[in-house]
């Protein structure tokens, strides 16, 4: 049962949006802000104080996917008490499920996919002056983002998004039929854009994308991700670069070198893996081998000094056998990844894999999931111990949750989480800190004066 209503509306329409899934969805959710607040919107956390309810939905995962339709349920009665709300479902799940969402809910009033959020001002000003329910999900529309508006949560770290979309088609994934083909954003938007975010006094950016590694091969002037990081690394007050996702088939000895060689790319790497089988990753169709994964690794390590290097991975892929998997605990006892996205493969509709033969009981993977992540916390526990005693740069970013007086939390460079004593002012500089102390997650430290 949802809380009762409180009923205290002031002029502003208000807007309240849940956010599930990666950080392209919560970056797509401050653009959307951004726009609502041009309409004259008001963000609320309170759900019975809204206008308008918007879900950015994720579908990578069968269960995000039953979460969301249980939290669509429980929003009927809202609506039962405010007939006037605008109920709107975006995002992937929305671009995957179309109109079943209004077969299943239909006091849902709108739909629209990801490649529509850039049109929100359109999309709302439409429902509002024809209240019919309405769909929006062609998902090869233009990616420009050049004039939306954005209003950022965090005034230290900023994500920009390079391109959308996917065209590596694994076999087991929603992305390229819920995001489209991909597309990268032009160099000069992305720059003027970063440009005017050091002038706001942001510190770091982080950019976005599928496959960042094959950024700008779409564009009219084709050109490389490690171009773009290089005119990245030369604009003035941005102290710090990052980007994910890498995928292990693009990501090119160029990029090793201009990551080496550029000194605002931090020391980090996100590569999932996905399994540590050749069969699987064939059946996968992530087109490399563990070999090759394990040479780029070894290149990463050998010219860039203490990178950490995070990974995805899969259990209980269709086909996976106790073999297969126990070459996957190998290839982590081998490479000792920093941390790693463990996820447990869910059988997505229309997919290749969903079609495939010898899907693994759930039992099967629960169980394997549960040695990987024990497996994987030792190794960042063992990693995380090396670092005590170091000097750390630390830019700080927040006041610890557990807000304790004068707690601060940062990340280190290579994107560990430090907890530390220290003033707020501190929160959006760079500062030093010996770690003392850490545990699976956290690194715990003293500010060096
Ligand atoms: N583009 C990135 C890449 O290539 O790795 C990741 C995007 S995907 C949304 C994030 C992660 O979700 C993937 O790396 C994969 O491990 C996981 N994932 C995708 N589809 C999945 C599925 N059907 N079941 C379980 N995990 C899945
Ligand atoms: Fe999905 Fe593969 Fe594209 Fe990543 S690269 S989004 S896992 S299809």
């Amino acid at each position: 049962m949802l809380n009762r209503p409180k009923h205290n509306r002031k002029n502003h329409p208000k807007v309240f949006i849940k956010t599930f899934g990666c950080q392209m969805n919560v970056s797509d959710s401050e653009y959307m802000i951004g726009q609502l607040e041009q309409l004259g919107y008001q963000e609320t956390e309170d759900i019975f104080q809204s206008d308008l309810i918007l879900l950015n939905t994720c579908c990578v995962r069968a269960k995000v996917e039953q979460k969301i339709y249980s939290l669509i349920g429980k929003i009927r009665e809202i609506k039962e008490n405010n007939p006037n709300a605008i109920l709107g479902i975006c995002g992937c799940m929305a671009q995957k499920e179309k109109e079943n969402i209004f077969k299943r809910a239909p006091y849902v009033d709108l739909i629209f996919g990801p490649s529509q959020i850039d049109n929100l001002i359109e999309i709302v000003n439409n429902i509002k002056s024809n209240k019919k329910q309405s769909i929006f999900c062609n998902n090869s529309a233009y990616f420009n983002l050049k004039n939306v508006p954005v209003k950022r949560k965090s005034k230290i770290s900023a994500w920009i998004q390079i391109m959308r979309g996917c065209n590596n088609y694994c076999s087991y994934c929603v992305v390229p039929y819920t995001r489209g083909p991909e597309q990268s954003r032009g160099v000069p938007e992305i720059l003027s854009e970063v440009e005017s975010l050091a002038q706001k006094n942001y510190k770091e950016i982080f950019l976005l994308g599928q496959n960042v590694n094959s950024y700008g091969k779409d564009l009219s002037k084709p050109t490389t991700f490690s171009k773009l990081l290089e005119l990245l690394n030369n604009i003035n007050d941005i102290e710090r670069i990052r980007f994910t996702t890498s995928h292990p088939k693009d990501l090119s000895f160029d990029l090793i070198k201009t990551i080496k060689n550029c000194d605002k790319v931090c020391e980090h790497i996100h590569l999932p893996i996905q399994s540590g089988s050749d069969k699987i990753l064939k059946i996968m169709n992530r087109e490399y081998n563990v070999n090759q994964y394990k040479n780029i690794i070894k290149e990463i390590r050998n010219n860039i000094d203490n990178t950490s290097i995070t990974t995805d991975v899969m259990v209980g892929f269709p086909g996976e056998t106790e073999e297969d998997f126990q070459q996957t605990l190998n290839v982590f006892k081998e490479i000792e990844f920093d941390d790693a996205f463990t996820f447990i493969y869910s059988n997505r509709e229309n997919t290749i894999a969903s079609l495939m033969p010898d899907q693994v009981p759930l039992q099967v993977k629960k169980e394997r999931l549960w040695r990987l992540i024990n497996l994987q916390k030792e190794i960042s526990t063992k990693i995380n111990k090396k670092l005590e005693g170091e000097i750390l740069e630390i830019l700080a970013d927040k006041k610890s949750i557990k807000n304790i007086p004068n707690q601060l939390s940062g990340r280190t460079r290579t994107n560990k989480t430090v907890v530390f004593v220290g003033n707020e002012e501190l929160v959006g500089q760079l500062v030093k800190v010996k770690i003392i102390n850490s545990d699976t997650w956290t690194l715990y430290g003293e500010l060096v004066k």
